[in-house]
């Protein structure tokens, strides 16, 4: 059994040198967080991929979600679109399939050279026929089976207890859960009176992820799914037994991680981020969102982008791509590289206020000089997405300015009249 919270109290294991040799942080300063419950490194011993750390020291990671659904199920269009989310700066993928071979599937996300997130849930309640005939037992048992099979990551909806169904019923909600590994347990829980066992065994779900050497991901299966209901019971009691549960899982050695907070006004984000990380004691906080407005449809991922942003001001270290079909459709290929692009951008401009490694000032210098020089290809090379910056400026053709002010360009007015003053002196 292999604790690397427990490893990292005596100097920096292989696998933490390496993940902060990608951070360019000093190694035993990893150790130190990852020792204190502050980041984690989801790396199955399984598999050998590509190591992102996520958590304090460390650069803001984005996640995409893919998977089939019960009405489009191609796994070939999946792994197209997991494929599109890594190259244009995804740092791991979910698989949050829920149709089709699901183990086949799986396998064949395994095979690219990422970490993997999954939630069990979904196929323990696709095995049982439905969230009300799940057993304790075949849920512990597909969460083995995802661990053994190179899953890195779970999310376990670990707060979705009966107090928190207790909250929703007293102070409910316009939108109720929308979280669905969150629906699944409440199912459960209003039709069989018991308690979700991975909340009422929840030392005995650690130990599995203990032995499997698995991340943790305890879910938000309580967040909002609207701005009306943010200030409502169901989300703060959850985040109280979130709490608890960060803090029991790293006495037990477990690597854990925090999922929130869903639908949140803009105004309100800084102190669920400060709160969430106070109650676990610093966790590496996962971000669904959050949505800073419920009515940007079709740009829903820039909504997230701006909530993710302002969240990592306060803390939050690692956001779910939120694509431009959100609350409409399972996203297609284009729509996965457009989500993925902006939540990139949303987690470099949460990067350049965190304190990491590497200097995150170099680049925004690099582009200022390069806009300055009017130096377009350096422009291109320096932008986080070049290959658009270079189609939009090259569509007026071969210029030193560009088509916006033309002959009237500032900058070129600016740098033609010091060069002039420079030749006098
Ligand atoms: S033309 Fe206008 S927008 Fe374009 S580089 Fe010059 S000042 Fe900037």
């Amino acid at each position: 059994m292999h604790s690397l919270p427990a490893a990292c109290r005596n100097g920096a294991p292989d696998l933490v040198i390496s993940a902060a040799g990608e951070e360019g942080i000093p190694a035993e300063d990893l150790a130190r967080v990852i020792a204190r419950g502050w980041a984690v490194i989801p790396a199955n011993p399984r598999r050998k991929h590509r190591i992102s750390a996520i958590g304090a020291c460390c650069r803001v990671k984005v996640n995409v979600n893919i998977g089939t659904s019960g009405v489009r199920c191609d796994t070939e269009l999946e792994l197209e679109k997991a494929r599109a989310a890594l190259a244009n700066g995804a740092d791991t993928l979910m698989d949050l399939s829920t149709a089709g071979d699901l183990k086949g599937i799986r396998e064949r996300i395994l095979s690219l050279d990422t970490p993997v997130g999954t939630v069990p849930v979904y196929e323990a309640v696709r095995r049982a026929g439905s969230a009300v005939d799940l057993d304790a037992d075949r849920l512990f048992s597909v969460i083995r089976e995802h661990c053994r099979q190179g899953v890195d990551f779970l999310t376990l909806h670990t707060g979705v207890n009966l107090a928190a169904l207790d909250a929703l019923r007293k102070d409910p909600r316009i939108m109720g859960v929308v979280s669905r590994g969150g629906v699944f347990h409440i199912a459960r829980m209003v039709n069989t009176g018991e308690e979700n066992p991975l909340f009422a065994e929840f030392d005995y779900l650690m130990e599995i992820l203990l032995e499997e050497e698995v991340v943790a991901s305890l879910g938000d299966g309580m967040r909002p799914g609207c701005h009306h209901d943010a200030e409502r019971l169901a989300k703060t009691t959850e985040y109280l037994t979130l709490g608890m549960q960060a803090k029991r899982a790293l006495e037990l050695g477990v690597q854990r991680m925090i999922e929130g907070p869903g639908h949140i006004p803009l105004g309100q984000v800084s102190h669920n981020i400060r709160m969430i990380k106070e109650l676990t004691g610093n966790a590496p906080l996962y971000l669904l969102g959050p949505l800073v407005t419920d009515i940007a449809s079709g740009y829903d991922h820039v909504a997230a982008a701006i909530g993710g942003a302002v969240a990592c001001m306060d803390g939050a270290d690692f956001l779910c791509m939120v694509s431009p079909s959100e609350h409409l459709a399972l996203p297609n290929v284009e729509e996965i590289v457009e989500g993925t692009r902006v939540c990139r951008i949303a987690a470099h401009i949460g990067d350049t206020v965190r304190k990491t490694g590497k200097d995150r000032s170099d680049r925004e210098l690099a582009m200022a000089m390069a806009r300055k020089d009017l130096d377009w290809e350096r422009q291109f090379e320096t932008a986080l997405y070049g290959d658009v910056a270079k189609r939009i400026h090259e569509r007026d053709g071969d210029m030193e300015t560009c088509s916006m002010c033309g002959d009237l360009c500032a900058v070129k007015m600016v740098k033609d009249l010091l060069a002039k003053e420079d030749k006098k002196k």
